[in-house]
């Protein structure tokens, strides 16, 4: 999302004065939030850990011959988690971005409810503070309090396709709004009504093709129904919320974490590359992270909670022309998930701190 500034840049040390600007308004700023549920630091730093994958097998079977350890293992952290997220890693953090969360330099982001689990993870990111009395269960309860994506549409003046949010779990449908149709949701096992065939069609299929898990659909519709409404509906703001990770690691199927995960670095390179063709979303800031950790054992990897050491420990990527390109954080005081509404917010000039004392402060 900088490459006009760059060309710019090289425009004036090459001793060239940049052509006259066309009567144009300034580029308008886009915010993409992307959620990956319960995406431990684990393997978003390090990949495929061979313990945790060695533990899924059969006794007497061998690591070496495990489809996943062949296509996932390499020497280092770093190698391992290119294997996975090759996209994100050359490109995103490489030459765009920054990433915070990577406790073993120094880089620590948490959750401040004491929950650990889904709703109460998404509705600190969306509000901006853990409300834990309130907000315990991941039951199908409307938002006590307004999200920031319904703050950016008001204080924005933006309509309701201008404000989408796209998930693959159903109680996303009352996670991201306090004020229902407020803004333009698809979640879960839903319809999704447009003029687009193919996205039609998509709409059709994922009733034909049910998931393991009761309330959420596969994260390809998710994806793609949402990339048609970008396409056609040119929305300021976008939320995209992906699910399998979290649902395959309850599972124990580690193998399908890490395929989640990859597939979801896919979508990832194709939204970005998108993006980039398009002169509307230019100055596209992104957010990328997850709602909670996980556990950090063999025994408890599959699981979150309260009571599990580690599923307090979360990540943060910011891919914005408003933050420096820095690679991986380190050696910084901790940042918390509660301070992630404001950070979205102040990148499209909007103070979601104002008269709301208990909302985490933006990350600069
Ligand atoms: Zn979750």
């Amino acid at each position: 999302m900088v490459a006009r500034v760059f060309v710019i840049v090289i425009a004036l040390v090459a001793g060239l004065a940049p052509a006259p600007a066309p009567q144009q308004a300034a580029p308008r700023d886009n915010l993409i939030l992307i959620t990956l549920d319960g995406v431990r630091a684990a393997e978003m730093f390090g990949g495929l850990d061979p313990v945790i994958l060695r533990s899924t097998l059969a006794k007497d079977a061998k690591l070496e011959d495990s489809p996943a350890y062949k296509r996932f293992n390499a020497a280092t952290p770093a190698e391992r988690r290119a294997r996975v997220m090759p996209f994100f890693w050359s490109e995103l953090m490489a030459k765009q971005g920054s990433i915070a969360g990577n406790t073993s330099i120094g880089s620590a982001v948490t959750v401040t409810n004491t929950h650990r689990f889904s709703y109460p993870g998404y509705s600190e990111i969306l509000t901006g503070q853990a409300h834990d009395d309130l907000i315990k269960s991941n039951d199908r309860i409307q938002n006590p309090y307004p999200t920031v994506l319904e703050g950016l549409k008001e204080t924005l003046s933006l309509p309701v396709t201008s404000v989408a949010a796209f998930g693959s779990w159903e109680v996303f449908n009352e996670i991201a709004e306090h004020t229902p149709g407020n803004l333009t949701i698809n979640a879960g096992y839903e319809e999704f009504a447009t003029s687009d065939p193919a996205a039609r069609e998509m709409s059709r299929m994922q009733f034909q093709t049910p998931t393991a898990w009761d309330s959420a659909r596969h994260d390809a519709y998710t994806f793609y129904l949402a990339m048609s409404h970008l396409r056609n509906a040119h929305p300021r703001v976008l939320y995209l919320a992906f699910d399998e990770t979290d649902d395959w690691a309850h599972g124990g199927r580690y193998d399908r974490v890490l395929d989640a995960l990859s597939r979801t670095d896919g979508y990832l390179k194709e939204l970005f590359t998108w993006l980039q063709s398009q002169p509307e979303y230019q100055r596209t800031h992104i957010l990328i992270t997850t709602d909670h950790g996980r556990g950090k054992t063999t025994d408890d990897w599959k699981s979150h909670g309260a009571k599990i050491e580690g599923a307090q420990e979360t990540w943060i990527a910011f891919i914005s022309p408003a933050m420096p390109q820095r690679g991986e954080w380190r050696n910084h005081p901790p940042l918390h998930t509660n301070q992630i509404a404001a950070t979205i917010a102040s990148w499209m000039g909007v103070d979601w701190t104002a008269g709301k004392p208990g909302v985490g402060k933006a990350i600069k």
